[in-house]
């Protein structure tokens, strides 16, 4: 951002500073400024005056002046980096672990998400399979952990299931295939979303199970869908080929299994839009299909 020349800060030029002080002082402080460009100290840079200000009223000595400086560079910096790396992730909407109801589903146990974000698994490069009916938290819980992960130094990319073979087919027919697997073997993790609600085209399966070969104890993937492992043969339309990829899937592996009511449906619910069912609760299991909603989903 371009700065506009700095005038020489009234603590520094006394009254009674000669002429020549003064043109000293005025050179000093564009060097400086030069400088701190150069080195790409954006923070210190434009907030110098605001910082020696404080540091002078807090009575910092030279060293804890100095402390203080680089502390707002590195606050600053890694605020940039971050905001950029969440960017890249992709993530559809914004979710927190924090603003996850544990109450609202109790077949997931607290503690192995808690566990699950401090990422070790990330850093093992393992990977997580989240499985369960529509609307109970999946996605919420794949932003969630995906944050962390970013916020932990690790590179990230969500995607769908469907966008990712999509773009794997379309690349097979172009000649670009290797450029492509290759681009998504890049993040240390690798979201997946949706596997098993729409079907797929008969080349998916090779398809990816070459991605996840590729991926294979070198990154995580983060991956879920409605499906039961039991039914991913029906999901690729080959019981190899989903052999196979189960197989590298879940050598290194945390399997969540959610049981139990859509969030959305709950929320119907308590607001009166949506009866429940006879028998009390509607829940699903793992592929089953939600009860039929009355309203669009948001
Ligand atoms: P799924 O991916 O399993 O279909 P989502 O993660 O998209 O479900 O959840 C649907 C909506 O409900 C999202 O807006 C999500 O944030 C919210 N949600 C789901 N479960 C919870 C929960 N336990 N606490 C808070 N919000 C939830
Ligand atoms: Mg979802």
């Amino acid at each position: 951002m371009p700065r506009t020349k700095q005038q020489l800060p009234t603590a520094n030029a006394p009254s009674g500073f000669g002429a020549a002080e003064q043109a000293e002082m005025q050179r000093l402080v564009e060097e400086l400024d030069g400088m701190l460009n150069r080195l790409r100290l954006g923070a210190i840079r434009e907030q110098l005056d605001g910082l020696l200000e404080e540091a002078a009223r807090r009575q910092l000595n030279l060293r804890e002046a100095l402390a203080w400086l680089c502390a707002a560079e590195v606050a600053s910096k890694e605020q940039r980096r971050l905001s950029m790396a969440m960017k890249i992730a992709h993530f559809p909407f914004v979710r927190t672990l924090e603003g996850f109801e544990f109450e609202a589903q109790p077949s997931i146990d607290p503690g192995k998400i808690r566990d699950l974000a401090t990422c070790r698994w990330v850093a093992n490069g393992d990977n997580v399979v989240l499985l369960g009916p529509p609307g109970v938290g999946k996605t919420h819980l794949e932003v969630a952990l995906g944050r962390e992960a970013v916020a932990r130094g690790y590179t990230v990319q969500f995607t769908t299931a469907m966008e990712l073979l999509g773009a794997l087919v379309k690349a097979q027919q172009q000649g670009t295939l290797e450029m492509r697997l290759a681009q998504y073997a890049k993040p240390k993790l690798l979201i997946i979303d949706e596997l098993g609600y729409l079907p797929l085209e008969p080349a998916s399966g090779h398809l990816f199970f070459q991605l996840i070969s590729r991926r294979y104890e070198q990154g995580s993937v983060l991956i879920s869908s409605n499906r039961p492992v039991e039914e991913w043969d029906e999901v690729f339309g080959d019981q190899v080929v989903a052999a196979a990829i189960l197989d590298r899937l879940l050598h290194h592996s945390h399997v969540v299994t959610i049981r139990g009511d859509s969030y959305r449906l709950r929320e119907k619910r308590r607001s009166g839009l949506f009866r429940p069912q006879a028998g009390g609760s509607s829940s699903a299991g793992i592929g089953g299909e939600p009860p039929p909603t009355p309203t669009k989903e948001v």
